[in-house]
């Protein structure tokens, strides 16, 4: 059944445009139509979550606390294999739940999730070798969110093939396996396929993995730790993103996650390729990463909530700027010659280029996903940007995924039975 959403402006590809008549039907736009009076309210283009590992949102606000030595990402890790280890599969569901929920309602419409934690505790596969992977897709189910699922090759606990630690054993997949691993996801659900790390895969697995996924999206954590770029340096002499282009056929269906430590050399060589740069603002500043260098990067980006520990598109949006702003000592750095305002650039770059991310058609067009966040306002450009710096709280009204209305006046109809479920599994584990 066809179905029409009029609305008072909407963010179309070209720009802003008034009275836009949205119509859909079986989850894809038929048409999009301006001079329709009646609307009101503005439409966003769906917005995809690049990067994310839902069982950490059962961390969130559990790791801000000083510990006996000087605290990093590497220390936060210890804490977050102790989780992994101790999840079951209920609790990986309940928790992917409230995260799902949580994206819904912050403006988020899919999610790709980069997904390792396989196995049973002691390290051997379930039954199903996918039924992590199962339950990631049933919480996808039960929210309404459009899910990606991108099981995760790890192998190794480090450069040159190193043996994985026993922290690691929920994660680790011989070739073999993970061949098995993805056949089952792809029943599931959308999947690509991403080695974790170059630490966690070698050059040859990368190659053999590629060969596997054709042309689904691939995506790859990256440069997002000094520590990793030094080791790589001591390992091949060059740097993690500089060895990943020179070895690796990395292209368009290539999601780059974090590239924060890239030279400016790197960077445009990065763009060249046309992969996209998955930037976490919120987490790369949460485990103090770095800052991505966008002043040297003229490629497609998109947005990832990775770690969890705050999920909303906005103030991901509004971390991607300010981390910027301090670093380059200017304003309004993320909007470009033909977006000037700044809030609409990172807008329609981040959807944009998330959605080339989980391969997905993108924007308020026909053919596309019905997927679209509808915010309040009269006048766009002041409410977005309203939305993304000024708000004290979340702009986002209503969200729709493939034409379900899921998020109604901001909230999720199940949000409460995902937070009582989620509590329990806290509470299970205190
Ligand atoms: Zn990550």
């Amino acid at each position: 059944m066809s179905e029409r959403i009029i609305f008072r402006h909407a963010l179309l590809p070209g720009g802003w445009a008034e009275n836009a008549a949205i119509s859909y039907e079986n989850g894809v736009i038929t048409n999009v139509e301006t001079g329709v009076a009646g609307g009101s309210g503005l439409a966003l283009p769906g917005m995809a979550n690049l990067h994310s590992h839902s069982f950490q949102r059962a961390m969130a606000g559990r790791a801000e606390l000083r510990g006996p030595t000087a605290d990093s990402f590497w220390t936060w890790r210890e804490l977050m294999y102790r989780l992994a280890l101790s999840l079951d599969p209920d609790d990986v569901q309940a928790i992917a739940a409230l995260a799902f929920t949580e994206m819904l309602e912050g403006g988020f419409t899919s999610v790709a999730e980069f997904h390792y934690l396989h196995h049973g505790p002691d390290g051997a596969p379930y039954a199903d070798i996918a039924e992590m992977a199962a339950r990631l897709a049933a919480a996808a189910a039960e929210t309404g969110i459009e899910l990606l699922l991108l099981p995760v090759f790890y192998a190794h606990s480090g450069f040159g093939g190193q043996a994985p630690t026993e922290g690691q054993r929920r994660f680790v997949n011989s070739l073999d396996s993970y061949a098995k691993l993805h056949a089952r996801c792809r029943a599931l659900s959308a999947t690509g396929c991403a080695p974790h790390s170059l630490r966690a895969a070698t050059l040859d697995e990368i190659t053999a993995l590629t060969q596997l996924n054709g042309a689904a999206p691939f995506h790859i954590h990256i440069s997002e730790q000094t520590a990793e770029v030094e080791s790589c340096l001591a390992f091949s002499g060059a740097r993690p993103v500089e060895y990943l282009l020179a070895n690796a056929p990395v292209s368009s269906n290539w999601c780059l996650v974090h590239a924060t430590h890239i030279t400016a050399a790197e960077a445009m060589d990065m763009a060249k390729t046309n992969a996209v740069a998955g930037l976490c603002p919120i987490t790369e500043a949460n485990l103090g990463d770095g800052i991505f260098p966008a002043q040297h990067f003229t490629g497609a980006y998109g947005i990832g909530s990775d770690s969890n520990v705050l999920i909303d598109a906005g103030r991901e949006l509004q971390m991607l700027e300010y981390s910027q702003r301090l670093g380059q000592r200017q304003r309004n750095v993320m909007a470009t010659a033909t977006i000037r305002p700044t809030a609409t650039a990172l807008y329609q770059h981040a959807a944009s280029g998330g959605a080339q991310a989980v391969g997905l058609g993108h924007g308020l067009v026909a053919g596309a996903p019905a997927s679209f966040v509808g915010i309040a306002g009269e006048t766009p450009e002041e409410a977005l940007a309203d939305a993304l710096f000024t708000a004290r709280a979340t702009a986002v009204r209503d969200v729709w995924v493939r034409g379900r209305h899921v998020v109604e006046n901001g909230r999720h109809r199940h949000a409460a039975q995902a937070r009582a479920k989620f509590e329990t599994v806290l509470r299970k584990r205190l």
